[in-house]
């Protein structure tokens, strides 16, 4: 009985596990890197051989759980792939849109092999989701082994899995978050009970700030907003756009409603106006707060921007004054709306810039992070640079549990083993440093490509 790490290297990308349970094969999850392109950003699934899966479980729909779900499938037709009904949901919005997206990478980046699969096989694979409740257990192969899952928070439809097995119980985090958003609830993991706990490890390399509450972040954002409309400007928010799109938008909503922030008009980008119309839908019927809110038409204090047609997405969506654009990608990668709409936004002394969630230091995003006021920012290598002359604000508004809140839920539940995986070299250090440290008895794992992990 192993646990094996498919990715390329140790970091938070191509996310996907092999479970072997004496001979039923499980993987968790099948994710591509959103920074490499071809082979370079997919999981290692060729060692798994052809046809020869018990089962797949999807933890939830962003791609870096998800991007190589149909490759993972063209490999493994019949095996049937586990996931909640809000994240096959989610998760059929996201691979069309990601056909999309390599289909135009194809042009502009020369890669002959995209897109690297179709609409045809999204739609093919479709056919083997499975859908499951939480906290229903379910048979997977015939070998006695049963999979249960667990909100994880995080985005609607995620979970955490637990395996019952003959030889022990393996409990996979996958992406958690204890703590409530504005639409997510907490996370509601087993108490006891696991020997093997499989742990995220996003937030390892950055310490709680200790007077950090989501009230006074949310009112801190209210304030900055309020100001920038008052000088006559507007304010970009860069989101992703599963997730924090979403959950920016009900907190816009509260912030109104308590008379923190006047009405204004709120434009949102073409990808994110699908997935709040697939929150809508699923509505009454995922697990979630404010039940019944409809994001598209219930906010009747933000307007919304039209949705663009269908391969318009990029197009430059035109700035105006006294609005807040919240535009994906969160990382204002090259040629998203986020990115494009920064062009003519930068410059502008009168705007504000808010950052809500984590931007690698390579990514455009980090690179604004990184630049003094007044000097030049490369927003595309292919462009000129712009000047940097708008206010820049960062905001703590992670799907991600902090590093302490993970470290009390390992030592609460008293694992045997545990297993840490979805983190960068800093972070996966400091969860193993302090998470041996607080139960010397309990074996603590960086888990590594090509390196099996015994689970007996
Ligand atoms: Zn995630
Ligand atoms: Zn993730």
């Amino acid at each position: 009985m192993f646990f094996q790490s498919l990715l390329p290297r140790p970091e938070i990308g191509a996310n996907s596990f092999l479970f072997d349970f004496d001979g039923t094969r499980v993987v968790v999850d099948s994710g591509m890197h959103p920074k490499h392109f071809g082979d370079d950003a997919l999981p290692l699934h060729e060692p798994l051989g052809f046809d020869a899966l018990d089962g797949i479980v999807l933890t939830h729909a962003h791609l870096d759980h998800l991007g190589s779900l149909p490759l993972l499938q063209r490999r493994h037709p019949r095996t049937p792939v586990f996931m909640t009904e809000a994240t096959a949901h989610l998760s059929d919005i996201m691979l069309h849109n990601s056909v999309n997206v390599m289909t135009s990478q194809r042009e502009e980046l020369g890669l002959v092999n995209y897109p690297l699969f179709t609409h045809d096989e999204v739609n093919e694979a479709t056919q083997q989701w499975s859908l499951r409740g939480m906290k229903r257990g379910f048979e997977i192969g015939d070998r006695g082994v049963r999979a249960t899952f667990f909100d994880a928070g995080h985005v609607l439809g995620a979970v955490a899995v637990q395996f019952d097995t003959p030889r022990g119980t393996i409990l996979h985090s996958g992406d958690v978050h204890f703590e409530e958003q504005s639409i997510a609830t907490g996370a509601d993991l087993p108490r006891s009970g696991v020997d093997t706990l499989v742990l995220e490890a996003t937030r390892g390399d950055s310490p709680r700030d200790p007077s950090y509450t989501r009230a006074g972040e949310a009112r801190r954002l209210a304030g900055v907003i309020r100001e920038t409309l008052k000088r006559g400007g507007s304010v970009l928010i860069p989101v992703f756009a599963l997730g924090k799109s979403q959950e920016i938008l009900v907190l816009l909503h509260q912030l109104v409603q308590s008379g923190e922030l006047p009405s204004t008009p709120v434009f949102l980008g073409g990808l994110s106006t699908k997935v709040c119309a697939a929150y809508d839908e699923l509505t009454h019927r995922a697990t979630r707060l404010h039940r019944g809110l409809e994001l598209l038409r219930e906010l009747p204090d933000l307007q919304f921007s039209a949705r663009p047609k269908r391969g318009k997405a990029r197009a430059r969506l035109p700035y105006r004054p006294g609005a807040i654009f919240a535009l994906s990608s969160g990382m204002m990668s090259e040629n998203t709306v986020s990115n494009e709409f920064a062009f003519q936004f930068l410059d502008n002394p009168a705007n504000t810039l808010c950052f809500v969630g984590y931007a690698d230091p390579e990514s455009p995003a980090g690179r604004i992070r990184n630049t003094p006021h007044g000097y030049p920012v490369r927003l595309n290598e292919n462009r000129e640079a712009v000047d940097l002359r708008c206010g820049v604000e960062s905001f703590d508004f992670s799907g991600h549990s902090d590093r302490e809140r993970l470290r009390e839920y390992a030592r609460e539940l008293q694992p045997r083993r545990i297993i840490l995986v979805h983190g960068d070299p800093p972070a996966l250090e400091w969860f193993q440093r302090t998470l041996s440290a607080d139960r010397p008895g309990c074996e603590v794992i960086i888990s590594q490509p090509h390196m099996p992990i015994p689970l007996g």
